[in-house]
């Protein structure tokens, strides 16, 4: 059986990005894998990471990781994916202290790219896919360029796919070659609204609603996957 895998730098980016292509290999029999990578814990957040736990109307004492990993198996299961948590820790419990940072120059204290590195390494070895996906890093989070830098440090085959919702805001062309342009049926449309509004704690924060997020994804006509390059 074909096995696709996708490298999710955050809890919701491949579903958010490709979620109707997944949807569409894993209903044609696909086996579908969702590795991401910046799952981990810190036991207090404080500063920065813990502003972005309580901007969603999370309380302190909340395991925010622990939430959103439950999250994102239950969007897996809507298309019978499996998840994979890698357990590192994402920008703000990084030292990334604002959200201008996460969009600006990777921190010279930031020694994530190399365990990252040896992690997907080990876990690409492990699934064997058939196909590999992963993002471009349209808008330029520092947590999306560590995680193409390391899949390209690795280097095997592999499409990266155009980050959303960053991609409508970056008004951003990539100058990559497209490979492959998924159009997405109603079906595929429904099954990534239904994958990404599982979710729940991130949609205010990236739509402002769930209405707002399906309208949004109602004009996405195509899912484009480029040549790593
Ligand atoms: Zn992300």
């Amino acid at each position: 059986m074909t096995h696709i895998v996708a490298i999710s730098p955050h809890l919701d980016d491949a579903a958010f990005s490709v979620g109707g292509l997944l949807a569409a290999r894993a209903r044609a029999g696909v086996r579908v894998t969702i590795v991401t990578c910046f799952t981990g814990n810190v036991a207090r957040p404080t500063g920065f990471a813990l502003a972005c736990q309580l901007d969603k109307g999370l309380s302190a004492d909340l395991d925010y990781m622990a939430l959103r990993r439950a999250e994102d198996i239950a969007a897996c299961a809507v298309i019978g994916a499996h998840a994979v948590h890698l357990p590192l820790l994402e920008a703000p419990h990084r030292g990334y202290a604002s959200a201008p940072e996460l969009f600006a120059a990777r921190r010279a204290d930031d020694m994530m790219q190399e365990p990252l590195t040896e992690q997907l390494e080990e876990t690409i070895d492990r699934l064997r896919p058939d196909v590999l996906l992963a993002p471009l890093a349209v808008g330029n989070h520092v947590d999306h360029w560590l995680v193409r830098d390391a899949l390209s440090a690795i280097d095997r085959p592999m499409l990266l796919w155009e980050d959303w919702p960053y991609l409508t805001r970056a008004s951003h062309t990539p100058v990559e070659a497209v490979r492959e342009q998924h159009v997405l049926s109603a079906q595929d449309r429904h099954e990534r609204t239904v994958m990404c509004a599982a979710y729940a704690s991130q949609i205010g924060f990236q739509f402002g609603s769930v209405e707002k997020m399906e309208a949004a994804i109602a004009q996405v006509r195509e899912e484009r996957l480029y040549d790593a390059g």
